[in-house]
């Protein structure tokens, strides 16, 4: 469905992201994952590449908010692949902090990973998406709808996270970039699969379709988005949540 396009997706290391990366590829794409450390991001392509040794996934680990390094790093992946056509702007951290114990420090924590870094990697990839008419992608969530009963700043960001989709869907239709979110529900990820039988149990018991998410599910919805099989839809956040209402 992607054949050839080429793809960058942040936490691409693991859980949602590095399944997205996998379907991507599986699809024809070319994709580079971006991780938090040289570590991961080369046990992620190692473990990619032992999957299927033709895939072309490179895995590099820049500083996400800093806009001369994400900068630099958009125009060497330009340099090596040609053109770059997906941008999925997955990395974020949650939080269930109550407001009374939040620290300013994790404050700016969730501020920069979960929307600055959306913000830069948008910001510095629209002039080699305007080239290829190319597709911007970011990870949502079901809080941004509900929010949720602690950790405030994980569904604020995740509220501004829609605000920029909608936004710039609108600011860059007219040169032809699509951009749109999907907004998981609960998604068994490795923080959700450590999670005790008691508290997954009434979880489970709260979604009409009766199980968690896989990453699988969210990576079926991120692989149409990015398709030309969405090429009119822009502006949307796509809930993928087994109609789940918490
Ligand atoms: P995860 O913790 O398994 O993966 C997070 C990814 O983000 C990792 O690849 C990590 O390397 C990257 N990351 C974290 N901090 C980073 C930093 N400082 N710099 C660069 N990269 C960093 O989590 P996940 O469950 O796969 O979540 C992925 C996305 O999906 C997040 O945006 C999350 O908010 C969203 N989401 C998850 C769920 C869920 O239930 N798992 C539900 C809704 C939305």
């Amino acid at each position: 469905m992607i054949k050839d396009k080429v793809a960058i997706i942040t936490g691409g290391t693991r859980g949602i992201g590095f399944e997205i990366v996998r379907k991507f590829l599986e699809n024809g794409a070319k994709v580079i994952l971006f991780g938090s450390k040289e570590e991961t991001a080369k046990i992620a392509v190692e473990k990619l590449k032992a999957e299927n040794s033709s895939y072309e996934v490179m895995g590099l680990f820049p500083n996400l908010s800093d806009e001369q390094s994400i900068r630099e790093c958009f125009k060497n992946i330009e340099s090596i692949f040609g053109h770059i056509d997906i941008l999925v702007n997955n990395a974020g951290i949650s939080s269930s902090t109550k407001i009374e114990e939040f620290t300013m420090e994790e404050y700016e924590k969730i501020e920069n990973i979960n929307i600055k870094s959306a913000f830069v990697c948008s910001k510095e990839i629209i002039p080699y998406l305007k080239k290829t008419k190319g597709v911007i992608l970011n990870t949502s969530s079901m809080v941004s709808k509900y929010g949720q009963q602690s950790g405030v700043m994980y569904p604020t960001s995740k509220f501004a996270i829609n605000g920029m989709t909608l936004s710039l869907a609108r600011e860059l239709a007219p040169v032809g970039i699509r951009v749109n979110a999907v907004a998981p529900g609960i998604t068994k990820t490795d923080m959700v699969a450590s999670l005790p039988e008691t508290m997954i149990e009434p979880l489970i018991k709260s979604i009409p379709l009766g199980r968690i998410g896989e990453p699988e599910d969210i990576a079926n919805a991120f692989l149409f988005l990015a398709s030309d099989m969405a090429s009119y839809i822009t502006g949307q956040i796509l809930g993928v949540d087994g109609c789940a209402r918490n």
